[in-house]
């Protein structure tokens, strides 16, 4: 069967291919660990549920405005507000179906077929995809020293008449650092500078540790909304955990908003009406939700950090944020996705490949789970791995011996 060229050229998601590896083993009775899942376990915060709730009760389930309902974009303008420190108008907001929608449709709007895109290694998986399918050139840049912060220096080189904009996420998945405020402020005006949009991928904002910050790049610029090269994505999917009811933002001038509504109109129209109502709730509710689920998740780093100490030959960067974290692996000398399946295999534990996010020779580790997930994930990772482990394990009620190292 024939299929576009375009259609070719596009990776499927490593991530949610492993999920749906991890479900299928799963129902088949085996006991995996999954550590490659971007969402916690928490429950949907009430205030959300009852919202929802409500609308279902009224049955009034029809189409709402192409780019949200005004009720959530006013939920929206108050959070940008008390976040980023700037008052918006509805005319610069639009709500999509996950914030994967929302990047999608920006780019869908600013960038010319050729025209390219930056992207800072490690870099989200979906992005290098996503600037394909709008016919644009990923440009991947990754940091000097091996290390995870990008710097403008190397970014300079890489930009050409033809870069249209740079995707910035930080705090970053998959390494859960946050990029210093410095080196924000450069990137800021830089991309002023030279007429670039700065696209700032937010999604994971609300999740630092340590009484550390992910300072908005709208602190850096005195540009107004309407001429400002900032585009601001966020949604409810990491922040409140509500990663099944797909609803994502843009925060943007208006004429750029206005252009993605009229692409969304045509693609998807309004994000479905009860997620939007959920979404409203949850920004509207008790914020102490957000909080508790930050201090679950910030425990689960330390405890994830802990258990990687014991794991010989593997160094692992302190991650500022996120549920991520991406230790190199680099002296067990396997390409990440070959290491990624022999450990799928040997000792049924989900990891993401390093190669997906531009960082060969490590793993994406997740820590949205549970505590017990996360230490006998890592205590099946040493024995799979470290030869100065008991080659015996229990996986579930089997006893594996392990016979490779
Ligand atoms: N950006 C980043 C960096 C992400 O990790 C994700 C989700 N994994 C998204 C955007 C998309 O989030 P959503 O669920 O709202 O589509």
């Amino acid at each position: 069967m024939a299929v576009s060229q375009l259609a070719k050229i596009i990776n499927e998601s490593p991530t949610l291919r492993l999920n749906e590896q991890a479900r299928i083993l799963r129902s088949q009775g085996e006991p995996v660990i999954h550590l490659g899942i971007g969402e916690p376990k928490n429950k949907t915060p009430i205030s959300a549920l009852l919202s929802a709730a409500a609308r279902l009760n009224a049955g009034d389930i029809k189409y709402t405005p192409t780019d949200g309902m005004p009720s959530l974009k006013k939920a929206i303008i108050r959070y940008t507000e008390k976040n980023y420190g700037r008052l918006v108008a509805l005319e610069n907001v639009i709500v999509s179906t996950g914030a994967k929608q929302s990047i999608y449709n920006i780019l869908f709007t600013i960038v010319n077929p050729q025209e390219e895109v930056i992207l800072l290694a490690p870099y989200w998986v979906s992005y290098p995809e996503m600037v394909k399918m709008v016919s644009g050139v990923p440009v991947v840049v990754a940091p000097e020293d091996g290390n995870f912060h990008p710097s403008l220096r190397v970014i300079e080189q890489a930009v050409s008449p033809a870069t249209r904009a740079i995707i910035l996420n930080s705090p970053n998945n998959p390494s859960g650092i946050l990029y210093s405020e410095d080196f924000i402020a450069e990137i800021v005006e830089y991309c002023e500078k030279k007429d670039i949009y700065l696209i700032c991928d937010d999604i994971y904002q609300k999740l630092v540790f340590d009484g550390k910050e992910a300072v908005p790049a709208y602190n850096y610029t005195t540009e107004d909304i309407e001429s400002s090269h900032l585009i601001v994505v966020n949604g409810v999917s990491k922040m409140y955990g509500m990663t099944g009811f797909r609803i994502g933002w843009v925060v943007g001038p208006r004429k750029l908003v206005k252009v993605m509504a009229t692409i969304q109109a045509q693609m998807t129209s309004n994000p479905p009406v009860v997620s939007q109502a959920a979404a409203e709730g949850a920004l509207m509710g008790d914020q102490n939700v957000v909080e508790s689920l930050r201090l679950t998740i910030q425990n689960n780093r330390d405890v994830m950090l802990n258990e990687l100490l014991g794991l010989n030959g593997v160094q692992v960067t302190k991650p500022d944020g996120t549920f991520y974290c991406l230790p190199d692996f680099r002296s067990f000398e396997m390409a990440s996705t070959e290491l990624s399946k022999f450990l799928l295999d040997k000792a049924l534990v989900c990891t993401v490949p390093g190669s997906a996010f531009g960082m060969e020779g490590h793993l994406r580790l997740s820590y949205a789970g549970s505590i017990k997930e996360i230490k006998d994930g890592i205590g099946r990772l040493k024995w799979a791995l470290d030869p100065e482990s008991s080659d015996e394990i229990y996986v579930g009620n089997r006893r594996l011996t392990r016979d490779w190292l």
